[in-house]
């Protein structure tokens, strides 16, 4: 069997959304598990670090990535399972997040139409327990499949192994570039119960007439919610192919009930959620428009003037750059409300410098 060469110097400027600049040492892209195998036993041979990647919407990259850039594009969609009122399906990692959504609202399969719409891999989607509009991919989840990377070796990861939390698990914290994901198994549900507990979802509904004020759900499909959501996206979000930005660049803070306290004693409007434990989730977009920072650019790089939380790179800087310019807003923010904003993209530069 041959396997595919590894190129050298591999430029990844269009392969990452945020449109950095960065140079791989080596790249290469494995549609298969003997493909990834190979690729994985040579890295160790050479003693080369690796960094696996699907399709980079959620990454800050250096402007030289040493070793070997993996890009995964394993795919297929398997029926592994089924009873009366679920489907099992195992997913290939390198399948398109949203091709996966299309693919189970064609079936009638429910469980990630409120997930519509964001960008990236199925591999991927684990790795922060990808979430939005109420829901988050812990709520389908059965296992995944993925191997280590220095040893090759496959290992089956439960729900409880992935440690799955608010935009984060297992993968993003202790495993953090120790295993390669190669398929993800989901339950999804046969009869479907809409999940409208998103204000933003359900006054879409309202206000399009599509769902009556006080009524039941029962008239409202998994594809009526899907469409709601990328209209909403549609809306609201820069689209990458157009404006480099990789989403959401801070997590939303959670903060215990004193601090909270003290903050809207200070800020009678500051937004914030009932998050687990009594704690609450701040909106970050919202503590990033107080300190000025929404709409504002420098020289091509900024926040999304209708999306705060979204910082925009259409000037193309490294990310050694972004990361200069962050910490001047995440300074910012600590002197105004004494919070520390945490990046949400998987951060390559070095260990120091990523906050
Ligand atoms: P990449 O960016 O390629 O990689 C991200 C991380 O995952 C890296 O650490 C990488 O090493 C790791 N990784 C990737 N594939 C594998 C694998 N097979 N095995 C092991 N590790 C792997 N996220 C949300 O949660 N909710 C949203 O609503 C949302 N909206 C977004 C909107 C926009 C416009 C953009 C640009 C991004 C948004 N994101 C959102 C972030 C992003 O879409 C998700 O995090 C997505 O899952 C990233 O997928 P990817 O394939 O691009 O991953
Ligand atoms: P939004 O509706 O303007 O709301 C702002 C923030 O408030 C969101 O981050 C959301 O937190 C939180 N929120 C709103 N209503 C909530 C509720 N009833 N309960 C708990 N939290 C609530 O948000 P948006 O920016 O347009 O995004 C819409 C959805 O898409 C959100 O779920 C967001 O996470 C997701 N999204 C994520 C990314 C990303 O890169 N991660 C990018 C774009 C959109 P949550 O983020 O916890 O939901």
């Amino acid at each position: 069997m041959t396997f595919p060469p590894w190129a050298e110097n591999h430029a990844l400027q269009s392969l990452n959304t945020l449109g950095v600049p960065s140079v791989a040492d080596f790249f290469v892209s494995v549609t298969s598990a003997e493909e990834l195998s190979a690729a994985l036993s040579r890295a160790a041979q050479q003693t080369l670090p690796v960094l696996v990647m699907g399709e980079g919407s959620n990454l800050l990259l250096p402007s030289r990535v040493k070793g070997l850039v993996i890009r995964n594009l394993i795919t297929g969609i398997e029926k592994a399972g089924e009873d009366e009122n679920s489907v099992q399906l195992t997913i290939g990692a390198g399948e398109n997040w949203h091709r996966l959504v299309e693919h189970c609202l064609a079936r009638g399969y429910a469980g990630i139409e409120n997930l519509s719409l964001i960008p990236g891999s199925v591999g991927a989607a684990p790795v922060q327990n990808i979430g939005a509009y109420g829901v988050e991919l812990e709520s389908v989840f059965e296992h995944l499949t993925a191997v280590e990377v220095g040893s090759g070796r496959q290992t089956v990861f439960s729900r409880a192994d992935c440690v799955f939390g608010y935009r984060d698990s297992i993968f993003k914290q202790r495993l953090k570039d120790k295993f390669v994901i190669t398929s993800v198994s989901l339950r999804l549900s046969k009869t479907p119960a809409v999940n409208l507990g998103y204000p933003a979802l359900r006054n879409h509904l309202l206000h399009n007439h599509l769902l009556q004020k006080d009524a039941g759900l029962d008239s409202i499909t998994p594809r009526m919610v899907s469409e709601a959501v990328c209209a909403i996206r549609r809306s609201k979000l820069p689209n990458p192919d157009e404006i480099p930005n990789a989403g959401s660049f801070f997590k939303n803070p959670v903060v215990d009930e004193t601090q909270f306290t003290r903050l809207q004693q200070q800020y009678p409007d500051i937004v914030g959620y009932p998050h687990k434990d009594g704690q609450t989730k701040l909106a970050a977009g919202w503590l990033l428009e107080q300190a000025g920072w929404k709409g504002r650019l420098e020289k091509g790089l900024g926040f999304h003037r209708d999306q705060g939380l979204v910082l925009i790179n259409p000037g193309h800087h490294s990310g050694e750059a972004i990361l200069a310019f962050v910490s001047r807003v995440q300074a910012d923010i600590v002197q105004r409300f004494g919070i520390q904003l945490e990046i949400e993209p998987a951060c390559y530069l070095p260990s120091q410098s990523c906050p």
